[in-house]
């Protein structure tokens, strides 16, 4: 079994960024920058953007956190997103989501500029991917197609099965794996929450992607012998003997699924890492688009 490990594979990916990053610093030209706007003290998204801040340090972007109180009106968001989108110095904006009641998350994902989308959920952006065309891929299946890249998987004839349908994750992902493309050419199954027979789908998978938000749904009697296994999950499961008093479970059944895959990412340490580094890839190429590099 081999252990997808978002830590090398995310290394990797962010040293080639920093590179780049620092030929276009020698060459006189400004840093990629990433606007993040965080609303409210959500602790997971705290947590996200602060690693996605810090992540952008590390590869030598600029990075700006607009932090909005929880109970701001939709148009303060909507009048920042545009002050963002008019600004020439900044080349990808993200709203962190998910955002209070009182926010149409659709009015902001769509308020964003396309071009600076680097989050890839505008639906100018998902047409794209749908139809083939370069497009921002949001981050986490960008990050997961990277990580089947740098660890070579094989997609071409393979049956993915993709456990989830957000616009965030399942969906996309199906569209990567199924288009005509290097990790792509899969036959795709999507399941949701209204599947039914999801074990029998499952056990007919080579790739599996778990992207439900159920801890260790995905277990060991669900899996066929060798197939790949992608955990998207990330859920906070209370646990009073963890110093942070809860930990982080993945949708698979780590323990009982790893024996039987041929490849599997763990959680921590998988897809998440991966997420952030599809975010700069996303951040550098709306960065040279803006710059017509
Ligand atoms: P979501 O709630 O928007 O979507 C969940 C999907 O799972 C839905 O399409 C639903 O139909 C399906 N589903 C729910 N219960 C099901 C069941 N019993 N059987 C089959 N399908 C079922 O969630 P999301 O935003 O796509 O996120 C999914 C998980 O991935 C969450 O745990 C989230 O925290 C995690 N996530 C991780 C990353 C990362 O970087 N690793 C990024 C985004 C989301």
């Amino acid at each position: 079994m081999l252990l997808l490990d978002g830590k090398t594979a995310s290394a990797a990916v962010k040293n080639e960024i920093r590179e780049e990053t620092l030929q276009l610093l020698a060459a006189g030209k400004r840093a990629p920058h990433l606007a993040a706007i965080l609303v409210g003290t959500n602790g997971a998204s705290e947590t996200y953007v602060a690693s996605k801040v810090k992540n952008c340090e590390e590869v030598g972007f600029r990075s700006t956190l607009i932090r909005m109180d929880a109970d701001v009106a939709e148009a303060e968001l909507l009048d920042a997103i545009a002050r963002l989108n008019a600004d020439p110095e900044v080349d990808g904006i993200l709203v962190q989501l998910p955002l209070p009641k009182q926010i149409s998350e659709q009015k902001v994902i769509e308020a964003i500029d396309p071009d600076k989308d680097v989050d890839g959920f505008h639906p100018s952006s998902a047409g794209k991917l749908v139809q083939g065309l370069p497009s921002f891929i949001p981050a986490t299946p960008y990050g997961i197609m990277l990580m089947l890249e740098l660890f070579d998987i094989t997609t071409k004839g393979k049956h993915a099965v993709v456990i989830g349908r957000s616009n965030i994750v399942g969906r996309p992902m199906s569209i990567l794996l199924s288009s005509n493309q290097k990790r792509g050419n899969c036959t795709v199954t999507i399941c949701h929450s209204h599947t039914p027979n999801l074990q029998e789908i499952c056990l007919q998978a080579d790739i599996i992607v778990a992207a439900l938000g159920r801890p260790e749904f995905v277990k060991a009697d669900m899996v066929k012998e060798g197939a790949v296994v992608i955990d998207v999950g990330i859920t906070r499961v209370d646990d009073p003997t963890a110093k942070k008093g809860f930990r982080i479970k993945g949708d698979v059944a780590f323990a009982e699924v790893a024996p039987k895959t041929s490849a599997i990412t763990p959680v921590p340490g998988g897809v998440g890492l991966m997420t952030i580094a599809g975010l700069l890839k996303n951040t550098l190429q709306a960065y040279k688009q803006n710059h017509a590099i």
